[in-house]
């Protein structure tokens, strides 16, 4: 189906909002800040599939950063293709690992991440999806200041409103 990635981007991070302003106690403090281009971009994919890839980066922003993080959330609209990022201030990834970083089961310093809770299939599962899509996932990062994960989304110019092959009816 063809979605409009702004909106559905800026839905998914709503939820997480919503997880503080709900919850008395929560496990985390964090602030999203969002820098998200108002450009109507329609792009073809499952829905569910790619809320499932921003909830996972989103989890792990929040899981591998401190208390009282900011998350920031970007769309840029590169005409041709979109590219969404998640950037958080947490404990960043060891060069050695970067590599790794998108493989089934690996996690840094397995300790660690043993406490955190999780598999170690998030990252995995999520370039499957990109990828199916015919797009991109990479991770910028820097040990102990924070990393990036962003998407890269090829589209063409679409806009539903405009589509003659819709139902061939006008209602004005
Ligand atoms: P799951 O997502 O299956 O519950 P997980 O979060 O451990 O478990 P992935 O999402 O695949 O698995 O992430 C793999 C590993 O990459 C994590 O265990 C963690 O070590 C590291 N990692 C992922 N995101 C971040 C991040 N934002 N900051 C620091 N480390 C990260
Ligand atoms: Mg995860």
């Amino acid at each position: 189906e063809y979605v409009n990635v702004g909106e559905l981007f800026n839905y998914i991070l709503n939820r997480f909002d919503m997880i503080i302003a709900n919850d008395d106690k929560p496990e985390k403090y964090y602030t999203i800040k969002r820098e998200i281009t108002d450009s109507q971009i329609w792009v073809e994919l499952d829905t569910s599939k790619f809320t499932q890839v921003v909830d996972n980066i989103m989890n792990n922003a929040i899981k591998y950063s401190p208390d009282g993080g900011v998350i920031t959330a970007r769309m840029i609209d590169r005409k041709t293709e979109v590219v969404l990022s998640i950037t958080d201030q947490g404990l960043g990834i060891p060069k050695k690992d970067l590599g790794h970083i998108f493989d089934r089961f690996f996690r840094v310093d397995k300790a660690r991440s043993r406490a955190q809770g999780g598999t170690g299939l998030g990252l995995a599962i999520s370039k499957e999806i990109i990828e199916r899509f015919g797009g991109k996932i990479w991770v910028d990062s820097s040990e102990g200041k924070g990393s990036t994960f962003s998407i890269s989304l090829p589209y063409e110019a679409y806009d539903p409103a405009e589509d003659e092959w819709d139902d061939g009816e006008w209602d004005d």
